[in-house]
C-alpha cells in the first residue's frame, strides 16, 4: 500500500561514519557494515488506535539509523508492515461498531500524517498484512514441508522443537519466555499443544471473523509469520537490522527469526536486532491496554512537531523513560534557540560540529550527545558566515529537525 511522503534530506560535505548499534542478540555493540544497500525491517503498528509517543520514539530511532546510513553513502532499503488484521483490531472494531477495514484504513492514514509531521523517512515498501496473505500462506507451506508445523483443531502451529536457534535473539530463560508469551498475545496454556511455547502460524476461520483461503483451510495469519514473510519477500534473509520496541524482543522477534531460519536454512535471519526503549507516563509503560497514552496527533494540535521530535531525541533511544509536559517545553525552548542561531549572519565555525555529530550518532545513536554539541555551537559566537547554513543542514540531514533557511 501507499507509504508516506519523504522529507528532503540535504547532502552534507564529506561522508559519515560506519554505524555501531547495540544488537540484542549479540548482547553488545556491533558495527553495521552493509554490503551494498543497507536493508532494514521495522515492525509496524496494529492500526486500531492513534500513534502514541512510544511508537514515535521507536520509529524515530530507526529514522536515525536510516539517516546515518545514508550519510555514510549507503542506499537504504527499508520495509515496514502494518498488522491490518489481528485480534486487538477486530475486538476494537466490534466494540465500537466499526468495520475493521475502515478502522484500519483510518488509523493507518493518521499514522502516515504523524510520520510526515515528524519528518520520518518513509519505508520503500509499506505492506499491509491483508495485501500479502497468499505469500504468508506460502511460507507456512514451506515450514510444513520442513516438518516444523502441526495442526490443532484446524489451526497451524510452529513447533518450537523444530527451531535449533530458539532463544538466540532474546537469551531469555524458559520461565521468562513463558511469562512474556502469556503477556504478549501467546497461548502457553492451550490444551493439545506439543510445547507451551509453540506459536500459531495460521488461525482457522472463526464465526464472524475475516478469513482467506489457504491449502490448510480458510483462516488468517498469526502475528510473527507476517513479518517474516514480508521481510523475506522484500529484503531476503541476512538483512542488516530488524527493529522495533523492546517489547518485541520476545516473543515477536525470537519467533520470527526461527521461522526465517527454518524456512530458508540461513542464519542469522537479521544481522542485528535493535530495540528502542519504552516510554512511560504516570509511572507505567505507555500502552494501549493501560490507556495511558499521549497521542502524537493530539500533541501536534498545539506543539511544533519539530519540538516533539527534539523532545524524543533528548533521550537515548534505548533508555526507558517517563514523558512529562515539561520535556516538551524544554524542547520548544531548544528549538527556538537553534532557530535563532541559524538565522544569524555568522557563527562559530561548524566543521568540527559536523564531525562531532557524526561521531555521536555513529556510536549507537547518541542523539542527546549530538544535541549538546549543537546547543554549544548555538551558544557561541563567531564570524564564519557559512556556519549557520551548515548547522541548519546538519540538524536537518542527521537529526531530521528542520530549521528555517538563512534570513534574507
Ligand atoms: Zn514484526
Amino acid at each position: 500500500m501507499r507509504s508516506w511522503s519523504a522529507p528532503n534530506v540535504p547532502r552534507l560535505p564529506g561522508s559519515g561514519l560506519p554505524l555501531r548499534l547495540y544488537d540484542t542478540a549479540a548482547r553488545g555493540l556491533r558495527e553495521t557494515a552493509p554490503a551494498g544497500p543497507a536493508r532494514m525491517y521495522v515492525c509496524g503498528i496494529t492500526p486500531y488506535d492513534a500513534t502514541h509517543l512510544g511508537h514515535a520514539n521507536t520509529y524515530l530511532a530507526f529514522d536515525l539509523v536510516n539517516r546515518v546510513w545514508r550519510d555514510g553513502g549507503h542506499e537504504v532499503h527499508y520495509t515496514q508492515n502494518a498488522t491490518d488484521v489481528d485480534d486487538p483490531l477486530l475486538e476494537r472494531a466490534k466494540a465500537t461498531g466499526t468495520d475493521w477495514r475502515a478502522l484500519a484504513g483510518r488509523e493507518i492514514e493518521l499514522f502516515r500524517s504523524d510520520m510526515e509531521a515528524l519528518r520520518i523517512l518513509p519505508p520503500r515498501e509499506y505492506v499491509g498484512v491483508t495485501e500479502v496473505v497468499g505469500q504468508i500462506a506460502e511460507l507456512i507451506g514451506r515450514l510444513t514441508e520442513r516438518g516444523a508445523t502441526y495442526r490443532l483443531d484446524g489451526d497451524v502451529y510452529f513447533s518450537v522443537a523444530a527451531a535449533p536457534k530458539f532463544g538466540a535473539v532474546s537469551g531469555y530463560s524458559e520461565d521468562t519466555m513463558l511469562d512474556l508469551f502469556a503477556e504478549r498475545g501467546g497461548d502457553p496454556q492451550r490444551e493439545g499443544k506439543r510445547h507451551p511455547l509453540d506459536w500459531v502460524l495460521w488461525r482457522a476461520e472463526r464465526p464472524g471473523e475475516p478469513s482467506w483461503p489457504a491449502p490448510f483451510g480458510p483462516g488468517r495469519p498469526g502475528w510473527h509469520i507476517e513479518c517474516t514473510a514480508i521481510a523475506l519477500r522484500n529484503l531476503g534473509s541476512g538483512f542488516d537490522v530488524a527493529g522495533g520496541g523492546s517489547d518485541l524482543i520476545f516473543p515477536h522477534h525470537e519467533m520470527g527469526a526461527c521461522e526465517g531460519h527454518v524456512a530458508t536454512g540461513e542464519w542469522p535471519f537479521a544481522k542485528a536486532y535493535v530495540h528502542a526503549g519504552m516510554v512511560a507516563l504516570d509511572g507505567a509503560k505507555m500502552s494501549k491496554s493501560k490507556g495511558n497514552l499521549v497521542f502524537v496527533s493530539r500533541l501536534r494540535e498545539t506543539a511544533d512537531p519539530m519540538a516533539v521530535r527534539l523532545a524524543l531525541l533528548a533521550r537515548h533511544y534505548r533508555s526507558d523513560w517517563e514523558w512529562t509536559p515539561e520535556q516538551l517545553q524544554e524542547a520548544e525552548a531548544r528549538l527556538a534557540r537553534w532557530r535563532a542561531a541559524v538565522e544569524r549572519p555568522s557563527g562559530p565555525g561548524a566543521s568540527a560540529l559536523l564531525a562531532g555529530v557524526r561521531e555521536r550518532l555513529a556510536e549507537d545513536l547518541d542523539a542527546p550527545g549530538a544535541l549538546a554539541l549543537i546547543d554549544a555551537w548555538a551558544a557561541g559566537e563567531g564570524d564564519d558566515t557559512e556556519a549557520p547554513g551548515l548547522v541548519r543542514d546538519v540538524a536537518d540531514a542527521l537529526l531530521g529537525v528542520a530549521l528555517p533557511g538563512r534570513a534574507g
